[in-house]
């Protein structure tokens, strides 16, 4: 399988490369030159299968000659080995609905599924090329605390995470900084959160800089990301049809940067029977607006309970666009360009109708998300994390979709005593996180003071 990049201007890339490059050279995004068909004999085989051996047979006609059948199972093995749940992720009821808890992973959100699987992935490649890779990111809480259990302890990576010295939740603080492998760095700068950014941008744009260093990032726009996202879809669809290809089902999905919805597009081009995919954001609507009305214009953030899904631009939007404008890298190129000039974009009536048929897109209040968490709990003794009701909410008219859980309540504690007056109780990931050791470093939000430390940190590295 090759790669291409949605702005076409790349040479196409195997596999590997994609996963090492992250992000395409010409500020594309990566992917598969064509989808892998699925037939109908074939899902109805995966129909059963354990997520384990579901996942290889998903992600192997994607990984071409990289890696043999033996070393994917043998990644997937060792990635959801660390899942608490027997069937990673589980479809459960609450009353009639049903929800597909996806954090039964190390930091109990569902970025682990793809960062486990990424993690793992990486070392392996590196193993069999040689060379080294120093990831570097800024986190505003979640995604560097789930990349941080993704790499620990690895060979031949090292991780540096930059958050905002007190100005994350103690929770979220320990997650990383109690993690004490030497490949784990954790620098808390003197700064906010956009200090950190301004900062990571800064080095990576420094290309000698970061060529010498092996810098890497673990954002969402991965492909390895996606398709580790795709595989729970065709779980999900199993599990409600028992292999009935005759059977569609719809999914609600908690967006913030398009990467969950779009592996759940992408499991359907791939012919999986997905009858529609509910776009649930927030009170920041950049996505659901763009589906109601074909405009896709930036907006100001707004913090919200939910604030794993607080963004401005939704990084893998772009990859969609790429099927929307009929694989056509020049019209997306066009378009980007003038997202970056405009801040905005628009695409034809006839285009949003087409968008239409696939997502259906409903942003949710603060109030509604809260309501949501109590009128569940009352209902049934389930408690929603704060994301997730905002899927569950958006699903309101779709009794049979699957709502995608993608935090364990007990993360987001103030927002669900807020609600029902009561907490959940923490998985044993989350518990006794504030008596263990920790290891972090103070920095100021200095380009300068950073740079110092990675390359403190990383002499004498061949
Ligand atoms: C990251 C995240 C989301 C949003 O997922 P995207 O792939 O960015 O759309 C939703 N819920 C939680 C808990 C998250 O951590």
């Amino acid at each position: 399988m090759r790669y291409i990049s949605t702005r076409g201007g790349i040479d196409p890339v195997s596999f590997s490369e994609a996963v090492m490059m992250g992000l395409a050279t010409d500020g594309g995004l990566l992917l598969p030159a064509s989808v892998p068909q699925i037939d109908e004999r074939t899902l109805r085989g995966w129909a059963e299968l354990p997520f384990q051996q579901l996942a290889v047979e998903v992600m192997l006609p994607y990984v071409g000659d990289d890696l043999s059948r033996t070393e994917l199972a043998d990644l997937v093995q060792r990635s959801y080995a660390s899942f608490t749940h027997p069937e990673v992720t589980p479809l459960v009821t609450a009353g009639n609905r049903r929800i597909l808890e996806l954090f039964h992973g190390p930091t109990a959100a569902f970025k682990d599924v793809a960062l486990q699987f990424l993690g793992n992935l990486f070392e392996r490649l590196l193993e069999k090329q040689g060379g080294r890779l120093n990831i570097l990111g800024a986190t505003s809480g979640d995604t560097g605390s789930a990349a941080i259990y993704g790499v620990r302890g690895k060979e031949r990576i090292q991780i540096f995470i930059l958050h905002p010295l007190g100005r994350i939740s103690p929770i979220q603080e320990r997650q990383m900084t109690t993690v004490l492998d030497d490949n784990v760095h954790n620098i808390a700068i003197r700064g906010t959160f956009d200090d950190g950014q301004r900062i990571v941008k800064t080095l990576f744009n420094d290309l000698a800089f970061k060529a010498h260093y092996h810098l890497g990032a673990v954002n969402s726009i991965n492909f390895a990301r996606v398709l580790a996202q795709a595989v729970y879809y065709f779980y999900a669809w199993g599990r409600v049809t028992r292999g009935d290809t005759g059977r569609s089902v719809g999914f609600s999905v908690p967006t913030g940067n398009f990467g969950d919805i779009f592996a759940g597009y992408l499991a359907k081009c791939m012919g999986l029977p997905v009858e529609r995919l509910i776009l649930a954001t927030n009170r920041n609507d950049i996505l659901s607006r763009f589906v109601r009305t074909g405009v896709y214009q930036l907006g100001e953030v707004h913090p919200t309970v939910s604030p794993s899904m607080d963004i401005q631009v939704a990084s893998n939007f772009e990859r969609y666009l790429y099927y929307l404008m009929d694989q056509d890298p020049s019209a997306v190129r066009s378009l980007m360009e003038k997202m970056g000039r405009e801040g905005r974009l628009r695409v034809s009536d006839e285009k949003r109708q087409q968008v239409a048929r696939v997502f259906s897109a409903v942003a949710v209040s603060e109030d509604e998300t809260l309501e949501q968490i109590r009128s569940t709990y009352q209902a049934t003794g389930y408690i929603l994390d704060p994301h997730t009701a905002v899927g569950v909410r958006a699903a309101a008219d779709r009794p049979d979709a699957i709502c995608l859980a993608t935090a364990h309540p007990a993360k987001f504690g103030a927002a669900v005593r807020q609600a029902i007056g009561v907490e959940a109780e923490a998985p044993p990931s989350l518990q006794g996180l504030m008596d263990k050791d920790t290891r972090c470093v103070k920095l100021d939000a200095t380009e300068g003071a950073i740079m110092g430390f990675l390359q403190d940190t990383l002499q004498g590295q061949e």
